[in-house]
């Protein structure tokens, strides 16, 4: 029988003065025990699918959000298209999405059978903005998708009022904001309902794919547990009156989310301690490098999942980064208008999303980032920028 091979040849090499693009094994470390009863757990119970740890980690991730209900599912793509469907948004139905977020905000929609209408995004958040979404509302428009990106969250008063005046539906793409706040309220409670991605390198990632819903209605959350488990009926598990798919979070799963989740605020605080120290390094080495951060509105507590500047030539600039042993990301370096699998699509120019797709810089982040590793990354990036 072929033996695995040992963890520590698993593990990559990381110099010391490297600085990692995330991190997650100073998360991981000392949870140690804790997720490794897990295991034992559902070795013991062969409790696989469903079960209590599921049931546990639903009933803590809808309070979390303030929420009724939380329903997990197999990843944030899937998530996206159940809750459009439990609905009843589909074919023929326009839902708005910002054209500058990850791809599977829009591959939900199309999942869904709707047609995702994209719409350009504000030039300081990057985020939606409600006078372009007022453009592109058409009488098939059902609903707009707003996405938290980066963790931060949009104007989610403008946002409700806008939809009212529509006669829309909000739903939120909240895959990049566990735990970030609009005036207080959590991500996820806002709108019909909302969804989570718990990929791992999201700020509540799993050991593997996996997702939820959180929403209010009874209704929805009934048609939206049959859509993900084959369509099945409640009260005879061989009827299947509705078409589903299967996309189920499992238990193991479910069970190190639960364990995380007690320490996801402790960790939305140190990346928001991580990126006021960004700022003010930024703001004494260089304040125009420090204006071009993205940044969060004044109502909204971040959930920092990236920190982000806008920077012109932005490939010499990682050039250099890279040589100072720091990673860094683009997120995102094409705009869904302008990606392959939407070129059919009504592909009008949205300048913004374009030219953010074009600047944006990511940089470390991550609650474990120590407060010289942030300076390190401050002081090269001014350095590549201004060269
Ligand atoms: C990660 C992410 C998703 C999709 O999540 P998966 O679990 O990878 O399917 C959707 N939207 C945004 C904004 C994301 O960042």
């Amino acid at each position: 029988m072929m033996s695995l091979p040992a963890i520590s040849e698993l593990t990559p090499e990381v110099a010391p003065e490297r600085v990692p693009f995330a991190d997650l094994t100073g998360m991981h470390a000392p949870l140690a025990g804790e997720l490794d009863a897990v295991w034992a757990q559902t070795l013991a119970t062969s409790s696989f699918i469903g079960g209590p740890l599921v049931d546990a980690f639903e009933a803590s991730w809808a309070s979390y959000c303030g929420r009724k209900h939380a329903i997990g599912v197999a990843n944030g793509t899937d998530a996206i298209a159940l809750a459009l469907k439990a609905f009843g948004v589909g074919p023929g139905d326009e839902v708005l999405v910002p054209a500058h977020t990850f791809i599977a905000s829009a591959e939900g929609i199309v999942m869904a059978g709707a047609t995702p209408i994209f719409v350009d995004v504000n030039e300081q958040t990057l985020l939606v903005d409600v006078a372009l979404l007022e453009a592109a509302v058409t009488d098939r428009t059902v609903a707009v998708l707003v996405v938290h990106l980066y963790g931060h969250m949009p104007d989610m008063d403008a946002i409700a009022a806008f939809a009212e005046r529509a006669g829309i539906a909000v739903f939120e793409d909240a895959s990049q904001a566990h735990g970030a706040t609009w005036k207080g309220r959590p991500a996820g409670s806002f709108g019909a309902a909302a969804t989570f991605s718990f990929y791992p390198g999201k700020n509540l990632g799993a050991f593997g794919d996996g997702g939820a819903v959180v929403l209010d209605d009874d209704d929805a959350t009934a048609r939206l547990r049959s859509l993900a488990f084959h369509g099945r009926a409640v009260e005879d598990r061989y009827l299947h009156p509705l078409l589903g798919i299967n996309s189920r979070l499992d238990a193991l799963q479910a069970g190190i989310l639960s364990i995380k989740l007690k320490h996801l605020d402790d960790w939305t605080a140190a990346r928001s301690r991580v990126a006021d120290r960004y700022l003010r390094t930024l703001t004494e080495l260089a304040p125009e490098v420090a204006a071009a951060v993205v940044r969060p509105l004044e109502s909204c507590g971040s959930a920092w999942h990236l920190f982000v500047v806008r920077v012109a030539h932005r490939e010499g600039v990682r050039e250099q980064l890279g040589a100072a042993g720091i990673e860094s990301g683009i997120h995102y370096p094409v705009p869904c208008h302008r990606q392959g699998a939407f070129e059919n699509e009504d592909t009008a120019a949205l300048p913004v999303s374009e030219h953010a797709g074009a600047t944006v810089l990511s940089l470390p982040m991550f609650p474990h980032l120590t407060d010289e590793q942030v300076d390190r990354v401050a002081a090269a990036l001014v350095s590549a920028v201004r060269r």
